[in-house]
């Protein structure tokens, strides 16, 4: 079998300093195959966004092992890690955190563009015309809708090319509607590109939609971790 896109072993992570100290993942195992899409689930307070966070290496682990695209990210400093996480996983929230003051192409681009892009506006426009937004370029976000801005985040998400997609609850401040067509987006963007996603969702029926849900509480995985392809590489 090829080397997974996400392999956690035994991961434990702590946030907070002092009493406020919170064991949020305990001994969390998983792994996922490339171009596999995954529903993480679980009740509120469960660790899901920690989670996430601890995938996309914007929070270290206390103990366990994380490798991600066969990169061990235990053996990253920080410079090389932003730039890993640059070059292979995309991020989208449920709050779209796009900058108030950058049209939607600036949101698309300037990060491109940082991260040394060559044609990062011209590859921002492709982007949010992928995401139906070809009319919107020169948009603030506050003149956007709910569901455009998520969109632009996608875009922002998907412009550098990852290989892993990430998102929280994206449809958590969408109407429903809006949020089916933000999902449908996500969907067949992942299809097109063949990324892998994790879906962090309340809803049942769209990790559904997923190859695999994943449930989790307290800080660990109750169902899930393998997928059956793995289950038997190891039996
Ligand atoms: P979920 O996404 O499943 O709702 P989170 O990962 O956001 O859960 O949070 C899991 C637990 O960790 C919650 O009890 C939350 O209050 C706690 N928590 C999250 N972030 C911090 C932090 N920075 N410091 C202390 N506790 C935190
Ligand atoms: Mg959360």
């Amino acid at each position: 079998m090829s080397e997974p896109a996400i392999k956690l072993q035994n991961i434990h992570l702590s946030l907070g300093r002092g009493a406020a100290r919170v064991h949020i993942l305990k001994g969390v195992s998983l792994s996922i195959a490339r171009g596999e899409s995954v529903g993480l689930v679980g009740p509120s307070g469960s660790g899901k966004s920690t989670l996430l966070m601890a995938l996309a290496g914007l929070e270290r682990p206390d103990s366990g092992a994380i490798t991600i695209a066969g990169e061990s990210l235990d053996a990253l400093g920080e410079d090389a890690l932003a730039r890993f996480r640059g070059a292979k996983i995309g991020i989208v929230f449920q709050s779209f955190h796009l900058i108030p003051t950058m049209t939607a192409l600036e949101n698309v681009a300037i990060p491109l563009e940082l991260a040394g892009a060559p044609n990062a506006f011209a590859r921002a426009a492709d982007e949010l015309l992928a995401v139906g937004l070809k009319d919107r370029v020169a948009h603030y976000p506050a003149q956007l809708s709910g569901g455009e801005q998520q969109r632009v985040a996608l875009a922002r998400a998907l412009a550098p090319r990852p290989s892993i997609l990430l998102a929280d609850e994206p449809t958590g401040n969408l109407d429903a509607a809006t949020g089916e067509s933000i999902i449908d987006l996500i969907f067949a963007l992942r299809r097109d590109r063949g990324a892998t996603l994790v879906l962090v969702t309340h809803d049942l029926g769209l990790a559904a939609r997923c190859d695999r849900t994943i449930a989790f509480e307290s800080g660990r995985i109750v169902s899930g971790a393998r997928g059956t392809e793995a289950a038997q590489a190891v039996s």
